[in-house]
């Protein structure tokens, strides 16, 4: 299969380990053959740089031809005091805008070696595995109108959702439900919020096409500190765009490494784009201290999620996780009795186990 992916750096680390990333990808195409094409662009700060904005036009007729988009990160001090218009920022914004991505995912899954930097106690995150599924271009965060009125002596903001903005990210999160553990944990606000009524109808009435998933409704307030007392009772969360945006960030501090957490932006033909949840890092820039596993991780979901390759993503996923408990860990991240590596020893660590275990299983299945 010939994959077009369009690669957007960005800034601080997002240039060392999107480097990762595609050796990572370099290695899976090989072991599974098929072929990535890769082509650069400039976004955020690199591009504000080399073209005067932070989202070129040529960036955004690249990723619209694309089959998935990865993503580093952007930000960073140099362009802090620009004005917001050409922040680093708005090229990550207006590039999920133009493209329609609606819905956001992040995974987050304990990995057994990390577990003891967790803010909780072990035995209470110990097992979880949580796809937290939130919607990305509409609710508070677009409605209109949204400003101060009466000579500023009072504000307005507009929560305004379509039905249908509604049905296909609830769609989106039956269908994830039913390839994971089948539990869909819908989060409103129904007892105060009309726009969460209506949230609540849509979702009963999406589940009586996936019977075989069971849904559970939630106040917002009761899945926050269900997220801290009980995460293990989550499998696949959905909720609209404010109260997935304070979620997932909650949720991503459970397992106690920001480097590690993925996130993909998709819209419903598969076009998506992905990214590591952390940001540029400028304070460790260019040391080659980077954990570059987000940025892995985000290619594995780009696999699974835009490019149809189940398989090769898990292999990944496992890759990732047999090099923890071999021991290998970057500097952000605390391994009892580990071995601290750089950027590149970590992604090499990671291929060596993707061809290790290929090599393993083409043994197995020609003694089979
Ligand atoms: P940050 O995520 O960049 O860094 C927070 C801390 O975590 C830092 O100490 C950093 O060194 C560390 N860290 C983050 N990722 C790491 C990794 N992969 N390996 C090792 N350590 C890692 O957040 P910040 O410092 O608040 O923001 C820095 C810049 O990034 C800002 O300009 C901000 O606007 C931008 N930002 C961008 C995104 C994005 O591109 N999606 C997200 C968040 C922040």
């Amino acid at each position: 299969m010939n994959k077009q992916i369009i690669l957007l750096p960005g800034d601080g680390i997002g240039k060392e380990i999107m480097e990762s990333a595609k050796y990572v990808l370099n290695t899976v195409a090989s072991e599974f053959g098929h072929r990535f094409t890769f082509h650069s662009h400039a976004i955020g700060g690199d591009a504000i740089d080399q073209y005067g904005t932070p989202l070129p036009d040529d960036t955004i007729n690249a990723c619209e031809q694309a089959d998935a988009i990865l993503l580093g990160a952007v930000g960073g001090k140099k362009w802090e005091a620009l004005p917001g218009n050409i922040r680093p920022e708005q090229g990550l914004l207006g590039i999920r805008k133009k493209l329609g991505l609606f819905a956001n995912l992040r995974p987050i899954q304990g990995f057994a070696p990390l577990l003891h930097a967790s803010p909780l106690k072990e035995e209470v995150v110990n097992g979880s595995d949580i796809l937290i599924i939130r919607e990305l271009t509409g609710g508070l965060y677009f409605g209109k109108p949204s400003e101060r009125i009466k000579d500023g002596k009072a504000v307005v903001d507009t929560l305004y959702y379509e039905r249908s903005e509604m049905e296909r990210i609830v769609e989106k999160a039956f269908e994830s439900a039913r390839l994971r553990r089948k539990h869909l944990t819908s989060v409103d606000k129904a007892n105060v919020l009309e726009s969460s009524r209506l949230w609540r109808e849509v979702v009963n009435e999406k589940s009586k096409e996936y019977p075989d998933v069971t849904v559970e409704h939630m106040l917002v307030d009761a899945a926050a500190m269900k997220l801290i007392t009980a995460p293990t009772q989550f499998d696949v969360i959905v909720t609209e765009n404010l109260f997935g945006d304070i979620l997932s960030d909650e949720a991503s501090v459970l397992t106690g490494s920001l480097g590690m957490l993925p996130s993909a932006s998709i819209r419903s033909d598969g076009v998506g784009l992905y990214e590591p949840v952390h940001g540029s890092a400028p304070d460790i820039a260019g040391k080659g201290i980077a954990n570059p596993l987000g940025m892995i991780l985000s290619a594995a979901l780009m696999l699974r999620h835009s490019l149809q390759m189940e398989e090769e993503a898990d292999e990944i996923e496992e890759a990732v996780r047999a090099c923890l408990e071999q021991g290998y860990h970057t500097a952000d991240l605390s391994v009892k009795n580990g071995k601290q590596v750089g950027t590149k020893e970590m992604t090499e660590a990671v291929v060596e186990n993707i061809t290790t275990k290929s090599v393993s299983d083409s043994i197995c299945s020609t003694y089979a």
